[in-house]
């Protein structure tokens, strides 16, 4: 019987982690609890809750671990002095490992079943579409406000052909603190604010559904979907330090910065527990909403990884060895996670 209490303090956990106690929650809740209920009358009841709970438990345990490396990667520009270069370098690793799992691991996951490839290329390029069209409309993903700190570094000393273009136009744009090359559009702290919340909450939703994936394959490794974890929890901090260092340019105090820092990393476990409030409803075809939304996921990773690789290779050409390295290895990193989980799964 503990692993009922164990299932019901984590849902009750999930629940009230979520945004509000609202009526549908209620409702989801229930049936969860009814469903756990009548699982038990069954002789493989134990089995079953026992995976549950251990793949609630993991989720909760990655949340938490991707919040704080979410609100300690707003302090890192404090600690360290993050040049443009070592940014860059980061974001080529967190970008190559974030390709490596939406290739090696999204996108195999999500076929099998009912689910096929064709299905998944569909839900594959939804996700690549609505992220794309959430960083045309709300510009929220440069992690170029970083460069306030780095002001020491030209981060334009790799331009050549469009660099007089942005010298003749700079006297005309306003100056907030932050080189203005390539990022010469207005920052608008709402849209940056709508399209932090959202890719997080993705993030919560993307994660929930690869640890739900795996949790289906019983084996040794407890630690479901744990490449999706590792690359969000890597990236999270870049975004972080995005949001932070652009409010320090504008002049909030640190106390502000760590609160607005914490609602973007709040948003996390609200999408997981939005994904596993919701796949609750979806009895009978939970396997293929589940492919679904890892396929969805696998577009979205892409999406994102490329946003942060694209515009450096396109604008810069310094450090091209050590950038290259960086992204090969996180690539690598991916593909090495593949023998961590088990045989059928790839
Ligand atoms: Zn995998
Ligand atoms: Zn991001
Ligand atoms: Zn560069």
């Amino acid at each position: 019987m503990s692993f009922r209490i164990v299932v019901t303090v984590v849902t009750l956990l999930m629940a009230g982690g979520s945004l509000s106690q609202g009526a549908d929650e209620t409702v989801a809740l229930e049936a969860f609890e009814s469903d756990t209920l009548s699982l038990f009358k069954h002789d493989d009841a134990v089995t079953i809750m026992a995976d549950r709970s251990q793949s609630l438990i993991v989720l909760i345990g990655y949340c938490a671990a991707i919040m704080a490396a979410s609100v300690g990667g707003g302090w890192l520009p404090s600690i360290f002095r993050l040049t443009h270069t070592r940014m860059q370098t980061t974001i080529s690793f967190v970008g190559g490992l974030m390709l490596g799992i939406a290739v090696f691991h999204l996108l195999p996951h999500s076929v099998h079943g009912d689910n096929s490839i064709d299905d998944s290329a569909w839900w594959m390029m939804a996700g690549i579409l609505t992220m794309f069209l959430l960083i045309r409309c709300f510009h929220f993903h440069h992690h170029g406000p970083l460069e306030i700190s780095t002001a020491q570094e030209d981060p334009c000393a790799g331009h050549d052909s469009h660099d007089h273009d942005h010298k003749r136009s700079s006297q005309a744009l306003p100056v907030i603190g932050q080189p203005y090359c390539h990022h010469a559009h207005q920052l608008s702290w709402l849209g940056i604010a709508i399209g932090l919340s959202l890719h997080t909450l993705i993030d919560g939703i993307a994660l929930a559904a690869s640890v739900e994936a795996d949790a289906k394959y019983p084996s040794q490794m407890v630690f479901y979907g744990l490449g999706t974890f590792l690359a969000i929890m890597l990236h999270k901090p870049l975004d972080a330090v995005s949001i932070t260092s652009l409010m320090a340019g504008s002049g909030w105090k640190s106390r502000s910065r760590f609160l607005v820092n914490l609602i973007f990393a709040t948003m996390c476990p609200i999408g997981a527990a939005l994904f596993v409030l919701g796949i609750r409803q979806f009895s009978g075809m939970q396997d293929t909403v589940v492919c679904a939304v890892v396929a969805f996921s696998a577009g979205v990773f892409l999406c994102i990884a490329l946003s942060d690789l694209l515009p450096e290779m396109e604008f810069h050409s310094h450090n091209r060895f050590r950038l290259t390295v960086a992204l090969t290895a996180g690539v690598l990193l991916a593909y090495g996670i593949t023998f961590l989980e088990p045989p059928h799964l790839h």
